[in-house]
């Protein structure tokens, strides 16, 4: 969205698999927020977002967010997104948990996140100011007397460096997903635009804000499928392999209790041991193939029958709330760099993010983004030093590393966190740190987030939001602030 508001300036686009694949946006299943209805509006979307916020959530940020999404929803629309539609042609509006008012857009049911992304992807290719380079992955900023002035990268294919001269650099990198040893995200997830920016001495926001969906399948596929919360709308049950329906004991909502909630008590089981399945078969039965298509097929390619089988979930990371930390108009802390999407922090998702408002949050705040550069001062070309490279060998040291740290993260840094499980995890960090003496980027990245996630988590002593911690298991008032932060580098 941001290349297509930037034209006609020239506009580079590095993506770091083939553009249309590993991006988040594709797979989005429920939908998009913004007061399009007659009951609806901009003012009561933003008291939702707050409240889901926590307290935390930058009341003037969220205000820009929900006037602008209509206008932004327009735009697609004018672009040939085709949102579904009630029989008399109005948007169709859905109803999500935490939403006072229908107000979700969507697209072929489950697919708005296909949509979209097909949508946005059709105009890119057929915008010339826009170069498409993909198969390219970002490695570093090109930093220059404190300001951005572009980015060094590497073929995917030929491992073969390359420079990027830019007056204007965008960070629209997503999420982390691959920290964690369970995640609904694509692989590319590695929080590399984080870590770029770290780097570059770029200020970071609400770090430790790490939303889990409770219920991902464990069919030992990585990144794991969603069952959507619908499945469990419709009466299906969270049981132990004891039998026992645990959340009767937590929540009045029982299944349908907040998803912080329902991911913390499943994670709780899962420590003591215990397995936990969606039990489907009385709720739904005969009609899940034809309800929900999607998960039986993924249910399906792992021989499982959530007709008469049991449907095997963990909670997995899914969405970070912190990243980049970004003004109402995209810009970072670093002159000639902005951000958009998952990987800023714009201060509108507070300690938890309200369902649907992410696909919002990368359209409106980028197509500010692209508003703001429109106006920034062009600056002269530099001279670009070696990029720092290449990838994690499968079978290496490195990967090894990787699949420790993610197991680190979930265990300690993920749904229920406390000061001597976030201390080993930092000390598990530091070691990895000294271990490789010049790690692959892929593992560089995904410590440097790790480390700025696991020290804002020990840091917020309390827990609000998606941030829950044992040792101070309640909402304190003196932490009711974002954090802010950057990354130490050690001489
Ligand atoms: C399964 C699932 C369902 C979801 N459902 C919803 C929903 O219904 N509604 C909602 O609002 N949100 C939903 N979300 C969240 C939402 O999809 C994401 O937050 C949003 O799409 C992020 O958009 P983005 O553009 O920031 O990142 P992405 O769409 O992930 O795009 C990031 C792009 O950057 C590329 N990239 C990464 N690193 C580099 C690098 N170093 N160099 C070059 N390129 C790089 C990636 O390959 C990718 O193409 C869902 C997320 C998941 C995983």
């Amino acid at each position: 969205m941001a290349a297509l508001k930037l034209a006609p300036m020239k506009v580079t686009m590095l993506s770091k698999a083939q553009l249309g694949f590993g991006a988040a946006t594709d797979w989005a299943q429920g939908g998009i927020a913004a007061a399009m209805g007659k009951d609806d509006s901009p003012t009561l979307h933003a008291i939702d977002t707050s409240r889901a916020g926590a307290g935390i959530s930058d009341e003037r940020i969220v205000q820009i967010l929900t006037t602008d999404a209509p206008a932004r929803i327009e735009d697609l629309l004018e672009l040939g997104t085709a949102f579904d539609r009630t029989d008399s042609g109005e948007l169709e509006l859905g109803l999500e948990a935490a939403h006072q008012r229908r107000r979700i857009v969507k697209a072929g049911g489950d697919g708005t996140g296909h949509e979209i992304f097909k949508t946005l992807i059709a105009a890119v290719q057929a915008t010339p100011s826009i170069e498409i380079v993909d198969n390219t992955t970002a490695d570093d900023l090109i930093v220059d007397n404190g300001a951005v002035r572009g980015v060094l990268a590497h073929d995917n294919v030929t491992g073969e460096p390359v420079a990027f001269v830019s007056s204007a650099v965008i960070l629209a990198t997503g999420g982390i997903g691959r920290l964690y040893r369970y995640t609904t995200n694509p692989v590319e997830a590695t929080g590399d635009g984080i870590a770029m920016a770290a780097r570059a001495g770029a200020t970071l926001a609400d770090m430790e804000f790490v939303q889990f969906h409770p219920t991902a399948l464990t069919i030992g596929r990585d990144p794991m499928p969603l069952v959507t919360e619908a499945v469990r709308g419709e009466g299906a049950l969270l049981i132990n392999d004891l039998g026992e329906r645990f959340m009767l004991g937590v929540h009045p909502g029982a299944e349908l209790a907040p998803r912080d909630v329902v991911a913390r008590a499943t994670f709780e089981q899962l420590q003591r041991g215990r397995t936990v399945g969606l039990d489907a078969r009385d709720a739904i039965g005969d009609a899940f193939p034809k309800e929900f298509p999607t998960v039986f097929g993924f249910c399906q390619s792992a021989h499982i029958d959530p007709r008469t089988q049991r449907i095997p979930i963990a909670p997995a990371e899914h969405y970070h709330m912190g990243g980049i930390a970004v003004d109402e108009w995209g810009r970072t802390s670093l002159p000639g760099l902005w951000a958009c999407g998952e990987t800023s922090a714009t201060g509108v998702h507070g300690a938890n993010r309200l369902a649907s408002n992410s696909l919002l949050e990368a359209l409106v705040y980028g197509t500010r983004a692209a508003r703001d550069i429109m106006n920034a001062d062009s600056r002269p070309d530099i001279e670009v030093r070696e990029p720092h490279v290449p990838v994690v060998a499968p079978g290496s040291d490195e990967a090894q590393a990787v699949i420790d740290l993610r197991s680190v993260m979930y265990a300690n840094v993920g749904v229920m966190r406390n000061e001597l499980g976030l201390r080993e995890a930092l000390g598990r960090i530091a070691d990895l740190e000294r271990s490789f003496a010049k790690p692959a980027n892929e593992l560089r990245n995904l410590l440097v987030v790790g480390r700025l996630i696991a020290e804002a988590a020990l840091a917020r002593r309390e827990s609000r939001g998606s941030h829950y911690r044992t040792d101070y298991s309640a909402t304190d008032d003196a932490f009711a602030r974002r954090s802010f932060t950057q990354l130490r580098i050690s001489a």
